[in-house]
């Protein structure tokens, strides 16, 4: 990235010269990721660099950006750089070792959102703790608990917590395997890529996203299956258990719950139309 230039260098360059090197390497969204780079950078949201956008960075704030671009243009996740990921409107604080939040998930929380007044609440796979923490800090639940094999996604999940000032129970476990209370409402977004399927991802995805939060098995099912069948025993009768799913995952995953005998199994879209969620209760 050519941006040694010992003349000053405005923002506005700033951008050129980071969005080019991004374009130029392949980076989608190249002309977002470097706005907000030069965003995080300055500590300056759009509407000031678009105003200020002819006078000089600081020699500190170049270092640091171009540091940035070239970090991104390796195909490092722009969250990563930055260290945040909004969701549900919350601010959610992301490393390597947490999925980032994504969009799609909002669907899934927003479903379950109406019906947690006063419920017992558990969410398994916790990854980031988005799931949990909008739950708790968005509805009413009389208790949220949230569990991760991984202890370094745990810790994220906590920050996350504080960070929100979320009421979380954290527990970490393999599953249910310390897990032995009952709840009113299993939610979870488990790791669901189908293995031949990962290699295909995007690089920031492939590469940079933990495999562990990713890797669904051989036909991508494996945790749906132990979820389904586990989750029988630690839900109250009458409680409900939702799932995020990849888009060509609704019918198996709706079968696996019919024949563990959960009712009333559903799916629902999300808003690019892709089957999205799949519920039902026991
Ligand atoms: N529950 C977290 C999320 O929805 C983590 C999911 C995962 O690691 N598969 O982002």
């Amino acid at each position: 990235m050519e941006c040694n230039i010992s003349e000053p260098i405005t923002y506005q360059n700033l951008l050129q010269v980071g969005r080019s090197h991004l374009e130029k390497m392949n980076i989608l969204d190249a002309a977002l990721d470097s706005r907000y780079l030069l965003e995080y950078v300055t500590g300056q949201n759009n509407g000031w660099l678009f105003l200020h956008g002819s006078e000089s960075a600081e020699q500190k704030e170049i270092a640091a950006y171009t540091d940035l671009i070239k970090k991104r243009a390796r195909h490092i996740p722009l969250q990563h750089l930055t260290g945040v990921q909004e969701f549900m409107g919350l601010s959610f604080y992301v490393n390597e070792h947490v999925l980032v939040p994504r969009q799609d998930t909002e669907c899934l929380v927003e479903m379950v959102l109406p019906i947690t007044e006063n419920k017992k609440i558990l969410d398994m796979c916790t990854g980031s703790g988005c799931i949990a923490i909008s739950l708790a800090v968005l509805g009413k639940a009389k208790e949220c608990t949230a569990v991760d094999l991984s202890d370094a996604a745990l810790e994220v999940a906590k920050k996350n917590a504080r960070i929100n000032r979320a009421d979380v129970k954290y527990v970490q476990s393999d599953l249910f395997e310390k897990i032995d209370d009952t709840y009113d409402i299993i939610v979870s977004n488990p790791p669901y890529i189908p293995q031949d399927v990962i290699e295909g991802l995007m690089e920031e995805v492939r590469e940079h996203e933990p495999r562990m939060a990713l890797d669904g098995g051989k036909d991508g099912l494996d945790f749906y299956r132990s979820i389904i069948v586990e989750g029988v025993k630690h839900l109250n009768v009458g409680g409900w258990l939702f799932f995020e799913i990849g888009c060509e995952q609704a019918k198996d995953v709706m079968d696996l719950m019919r024949m563990s005998g959960y009712y009333e199994v559903n799916c629902q879209k999300d808003y690019a139309g892709n089957d999205r969620v799949v519920y039902g209760h026991r």
